[in-house]
């Protein structure tokens, strides 16, 4: 598979000047826009008129320039005609789904999302729309298909599963959508650049960008990429999920995250080479560790087909330690005692952030659709920095592990 560097669609995207000339562009801090001829006032408020089409801006939640301009850095990044910034990837989930769904309509999602998000779909959207799930091993094409019924509207997947890292078939499951006529939304939020779902055939492709993309989990964030159609009814201002709900991203937000974008590939690169350095070496030791990047990863040759060679296998790996105890032991030791990172939810930080996912990000989950989702208690998930050398930060990871009882020669003899 040819694969494009989604650099080069940045690179060539137009580059947004600072009202003075400057090399950054403006942050816009108007919540309203003036309305230089009162009689536009109908088109603009009907969507026709806007400020790439002979109207002007109109009121900061429907949007604002800076907040537009940051959407065109993601639209490139993801190869679509367009991006609209939300608040937090959550309520750019939300919204999208609710955009696709009626009352009745029906969802297949993997099993193995991200606990808000299986929250959303297994939760409140049944009890408070009538919109149903149907959760499946996204990796078993035969049983997302077999899933799907009339009133299937949408699979929803995330490209890199939150925790488990299996692969979507992006490809395969786009070929299913078609078929049946479908939207497949993907969520990239482990993956930006690594994996491009709209060149691999998705509609939709949504992200936490208070993750990999931010970098410095200070800000929540979210988009929605797609095509400018559907960020259209997004955003309609009569009947669009964003403006009736209003998860509106504060300009001074998106003018930070902007100013992030450009060093995204080198933070994605050096993520993944820490990541992958890690993963080969508690796999020599024999731990149970996962991480796509290994061959013996089950999804290690999809991956490798897909993805974008130059940003390798993502910067997250799980080590499995059998009880939430011993998962807990570790994981103190390595915070408290040896600095290797901190036990805090989240990830994509240049510091590493480690959590069991059992009892944290995925503890929406109830303990059958954990296990049907191989999330075992004793699962951590690793999202690997890149403060430290990775030879300073590899002998914290083995003094802790030593201390737990998992030294390289214990485990190899
Ligand atoms: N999608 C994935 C894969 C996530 O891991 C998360 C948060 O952890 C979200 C979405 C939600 O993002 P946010 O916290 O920005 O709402």
């Amino acid at each position: 598979m040819k694969h494009q560097n989604p650099v080069e669609t940045l690179a060539n995207t137009r580059h947004e000047f600072g009202e003075h000339g400057g090399v950054n562009m403006s942050v816009e801090a108007s919540t309203t826009f003036t309305v230089m001829h009162p009689d536009i006032m109908p088109e603009i408020f009907g969507g026709k008129k806007g400020p790439d089409h002979g109207g002007c801006y109109l009121y900061g939640r429907h949007f604002n320039p800076t907040v537009y301009n940051l959407g065109k850095q993601l639209a490139a990044l993801e190869g679509t005609e367009a991006a609209y910034c939300t608040a937090s990837g959550m309520s750019a989930i939300s919204a999208t789904l609710m955009q696709l769904c009626d009352t009745g309509d029906h969802i297949v999602s993997s099993n193995a999302v991200y606990g808000g998000t299986y929250a959303l779909m297994h939760d409140l959207l049944p009890g408070k729309t009538g919109i149903n799930t149907t959760l499946v091993d996204i990796t078993d094409l035969a049983v997302v298909e077999a899933a799907i019924t009339e009133r299937t509207r949408v699979i929803y997947t995330e490209s890199m599963a939150n925790p488990t890292l299996r692969i979507a078939d992006i490809p395969a499951l786009s070929k299913i959508a078609k078929r049946h006529g479908l939207q497949l939304v993907v969520d990239n939020t482990f993956t930006p650049l690594i994996l491009s779902p709209k060149k691999l055939g998705a509609d939709i492709v949504v992200h936490s960008m208070t993750k990999f993309i931010s970098g410095a989990s200070d800000y929540i964030a979210g988009a929605v990429c797609a095509d400018t159609a559907f960020i259209e009814q997004l955003m309609d201002l009569h009947t669009g999920m964003l403006m009736i709900f209003g998860p509106t991203m504060d300009p001074q937000v998106a003018f930070n995250i902007s100013l992030r974008i450009p060093h995204l590939p080198i933070r994605m690169t050096e993520h993944g080479q820490r990541t992958r350095i890690f993963a080969e070496r508690l796999h020599a030791m024999g731990m149970a560790v996962n991480y796509p990047g290994l061959p013996n990863h089950p999804d290690h040759e999809l991956m490798s087909e897909i993805h974008c060679p130059e940003y390798g296998y993502g910067g997250i790996l799980t080590l499995d330690m059998g009880t939430e105890e011993r998962a807990n032991e570790l994981l103190e030791l390595l915070q408290n005692e040896h600095n290797f990172g901190f036990v805090a939810v989240s990830l994509g930080y240049f510091d590493t952030l480690m959590s069991c996912s059992g009892s944290s990000t995925s503890s929406e989950m109830t303990d059958e659709d954990k296990t049907a989702a191989h999330i075992s208690p004793g699962l951590i998930r690793l999202s690997i920095g890149y403060t430290g050398t990775t030879e300073q930060r590899w002998a914290q990871l083995l003094g802790a592990l030593e201390q737990v009882g998992q030294s390289p020669a214990q485990r190899i003899a």
